[in-house]
């Protein structure tokens, strides 16, 4: 019988907790144990974890966050730490260790494995869905449906005073969060980090997109989609810019951590259940330092250091809907 350990790390996202429940669950039908290091690596290093048992399990499936939290840790960072935490391994008898997070987390878990011999498999948790090797991170979904309502709320004082607003989402470096939030929101213009080339050129566009269309429709509301640390300055930055085009009365929102809360949307427990139930299956298989993703709806196995040096694209068939329909009013009259 195996002894398995669970932590979350780096930021937090809806589904978490569905995929600790479902490792929860499949250990129980193994005949495995299960213990959830609490916050993150922190727990590691400090030997606190608790024992996981199905009355644990309890609507736990609906609830965002996540019951073991999440932190950064900076010590884990430094060989001595990481030393610490494969001695703790060693001392709870741990033979695999599961790491649901992000790219970081995934970079840690990878360096742990240089010190410790036992499992190492990663389960990617982030909203920022920039993993890759895996079609969609847990929260991604979820986080997107946020995004969506929320524009959708902005765009209804907007029209109402027909204003011209900034969206900053989340995303990291990537504009997985911002693409899909301002196409599903209908947004009138989204900047991503995939297709930036300058303050200068993209204010131009955004420009000509703003008069092009109070020429034609007269005052109307105007919503940008901004992916957040690409404007150079965030949305002061963009809003200084559009003053210097005598585009005033702009009114900026920053989403910020609302995006990482909520229940899961199904795709989220959908994905994070098959996930976790995939990593129990591979326990005690020779597979190790690998994160387990979904491609094409299949789960599969991804070594952990292609996940941090490939770049995800954004689905390009996305990115030209967005184009197309970002254009619309002006190209069809
Ligand atoms: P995420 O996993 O969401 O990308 P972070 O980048 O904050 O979040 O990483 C989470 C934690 O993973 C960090 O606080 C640190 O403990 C660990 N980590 C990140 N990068 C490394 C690294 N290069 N070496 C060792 N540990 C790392």
């Amino acid at each position: 019988s195996k002894r398995v350990a669970i932590l979350t790390s780096g930021g937090d996202a809806p589904g978490m907790n569905a995929c600790i429940r479902a490792a929860i669950i499949a250990c129980q039908k193994a005949n495995f144990t299960l213990l959830g290091y609490k916050h993150g690596y922190n727990g590691l290093l400090q030997q606190e974890f608790i024992p996981l048992s199905l009355d644990s399990t309890h609507n736990l499936i609906q609830q965002g966050g996540t019951i073991l939290h999440s932190a950064r840790c900076k010590e884990f960072k430094n060989r001595e730490g990481l030393i610490k935490a494969a001695d703790n391994l060693r001392q709870a008898e741990i033979d695999t260790l599961i790491v649901i997070g992000g790219d970081g987390s995934f970079r840690g878990a990878a360096k742990l494995s240089e010190l410790w011999d036992g499992q190492i498999l990663g389960i990617p948790g982030t909203i920022d869905n920039d993993i890759a090797g895996t079609d969609a991170t847990i929260g991604y979904f979820t986080a997107i449906d946020t995004a969506m309502s929320s524009i959708d709320k902005v765009r209804d004082t907007a029209d109402a005073f027909e204003r011209i607003f900034l969206v900053e989402v989340m995303g990291r470096n990537a504009g997985f969060l911002a693409l899909n939030g301002a196409l599903s929101a209908a947004a009138d213009y989204v900047v991503v980090p995939e297709f930036f080339e300058s303050a200068e050129t993209e204010i131009k566009k955004i420009v000509n997109q703003i008069k092009a269309q109070r020429a034609l429709k007269g005052p109307v509301s105007f919503i940008v989609v901004v992916a957040e640390n690409v404007w150079p300055n965030g949305l002061t930055g963009l809003t200084e810019a559009l003053q210097y085009h005598n585009i005033n009365d702009v009114r900026p929102v920053t989403l910020g951590h609302v995006q990482r809360g909520g229940s899961p949307v199904a795709q989220d427990r959908l994905l994070a259940t098959t996930l976790g139930e995939f990593a129990i299956s591979l326990v005690g298989s020779d597979v190790t330092n690998i994160m387990v993703g979904e491609v094409n709806q299949r789960p599969i196995t991804v070594p952990l250091p292609k996940t941090w040096e490939e770049t995800k694209p954004l689905n390009q068939a996305r990115v030209d809907a967005m184009r197309t329909l970002m254009n619309e009013r002006y190209s069809c009259d």
